[in-house]
């Protein structure tokens, strides 16, 4: 059984918190793309935890937890994130969490570039988290990236340091000219936070199908949402990696195997961090009130989040790109600090309403049309069933429903891991 988990917005919709749910029951979890440029927030009775890098079945026992060669692997900041764990009581070992050999390595000369290049562009900045996986992407499709499986196969792997090192500094000292990159650093940086990651690598193509064919079910958990696609999202304010359902059973080193079932994460509003056309955004004080309420300020790097109303537009589209056969809305419980509702139903183009989201630069001439639809105004967050729910919020579901041909499963209406309803 093979099932995807991934955003249907911008990110930030919750799946750290639904995977942490949903995960009950899977025996492996895995991401297949992007690093530590996102965090999810999961929490549960043992705490809460910030998580960049590692799956969110890391906090179940029982749940292996793999990280996929579609993935860029900070070895500084797993071996931190690790830490900070494993000080909370989280048990991680080379049996509960597999690193692939294909995944490729982040280095702080990867993070040095983006941060200048984020300061070459001043006030044209892309909005980057500055954690280096744009150059690593690049890099890895240049084909002068290193990759995890060379930690097994170091004397080969320090061999080229010097000439990719070397090719670095065209950039580096080149170009930006900054201070060169050390090749002496560059092998103790690898020695220092590489190797003693040794025994968690493996091929992981081989253990997810094993796996499998022993019947185990398995989770792909995706970071960031459909809008931030490299080929799909608003590029080119998007990711550098694919984060759509169907790239899971590559990106995690499957790619003979088939997704039973897309699940997506949508969230009752929307936000988005970073820069970007955003067509439903509310500005002053509606958006004051909307971020307070939803706490939208982003978990890897405390930026406040641009925020608005649902997007039935753009949400139409992210369920389309994830092919999802069921939708888990979340944060519902924050709506509730309205009477009315509004939700933002179409576009308007250039004196023409559509209903379809455009290619991104006409996004930037796009003006929100926006409906009201009647609010409960009271407190669900202590709802657990769907009898609990207020008439209001059970007809705004339906409403989403119809307007999304979508088909929701679970809402969410809390931070907790129990703050989840079951519909169907
Ligand atoms: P992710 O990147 O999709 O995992 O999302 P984040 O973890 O960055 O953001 C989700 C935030 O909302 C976290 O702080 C969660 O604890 C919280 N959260 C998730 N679902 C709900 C919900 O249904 N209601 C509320 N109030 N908070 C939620």
């Amino acid at each position: 059984m093979l099932t995807s988990i991934c955003g249907i917005n911008w990110g930030d919709e919750g799946k750290g918190k639904m995977v942490d749910f949903l995960s009950e029951g899977y025996d492996i979890v895995c991401r297949y793309q992007g690093g530590n440029n996102a965090g999810h927030t999961v929490i549960n009775e043992r705490g809460k935890f910030i998580l960049n890098l590692l799956p969110s079945g890391i906090l179940r026992e029982n749940v292996v937890n793999v990280l996929g060669p579609g993935m860029v692997i900070d070895i500084k900041h797993l071996t931190e994130e690790m830490g900070r764990l494993r000080e909370k009581g989280v048990k991680i070992t080379p049996e509960n969490l597999k690193i692939s050999d294909r995944a490729v390595i982040t280095m702080p000369y990867h993070v040095l570039m983006d941060c200048l290049e984020e300061e070459r562009l001043a006030d044209k900045k892309f909005g980057s988290t500055r954690r280096g996986i744009a150059p690593v992407y690049s890099d890895k499709y240049m084909k002068k990236a290193f990759r995890m499986g060379e930690l097994l196969h170091t004397n080969l792997m320090y061999a080229r340091v010097k000439d990719i090192v070397e090719w670095k500094n065209l950039t580096v000292a080149g170009g930006y000219h900054h201070e060169p990159i050390s090749t002496e650093e560059t092998i103790n940086y690898l020695k220092t936070y590489g190797e003693p990651l040794k025994d968690y690598i493996c091929d992981i193509g081989l253990y997810l199908n094993n796996a499998n064919k022993a019947g185990k079910k398995i989770m792909f958990e995706a970071q960031l949402g459909a809008l931030r696609d490299i080929d799909f999202g608003i590029y080119p304010y998007t990711s550098s990696s694919s984060t759509i359902a169907a790239y899971a059973p590559i990106g995690a080193g499957v790619p003979n195997l088939k997704l039973d079932k897309s699940i997506g994460i949508m969230k009752a509003y929307s936000s988005c961090v970073g820069e970007g056309p955003f067509t439903a955004e509310y500005f002053g004080e509606a958006a004051e009130k909307l971020r307070a309420a939803g706490g939208e300020y982003g978990a890897a790097t405390g930026r406040p989040r641009r925020v608005g109303p649902f997007d039935v537009v753009a949400s139409s589209y992210g369920i389309r790109c994830q092919g999802a056969d069921e939708i888990v809305l979340t944060k519902l419980d924050i709506l509730s600090v309205y009477e009315d509702i509004e939700v933002c139903t179409a576009y308007e183009l250039d004196g023409q309403i559509i209903h379809d989201f455009p290619y991104p630069d006409a996004l930037n001439r796009c003006k929100p049309v926006f409906e009201k639809v009647k609010g409960w105004h009271t407190d669900i967050s202590k709802c657990r069933k769907k009898e609990e729910l207020p008439k209001e919020a059970l007809d705004y579901i339906k409403y989403i429903e119809d307007v999304c041909s979508c088909n929701i499963t679970y809402v969410a209406v809390g931070a907790e891991r129990d703050a989840v309803i079951k519909l169907k």
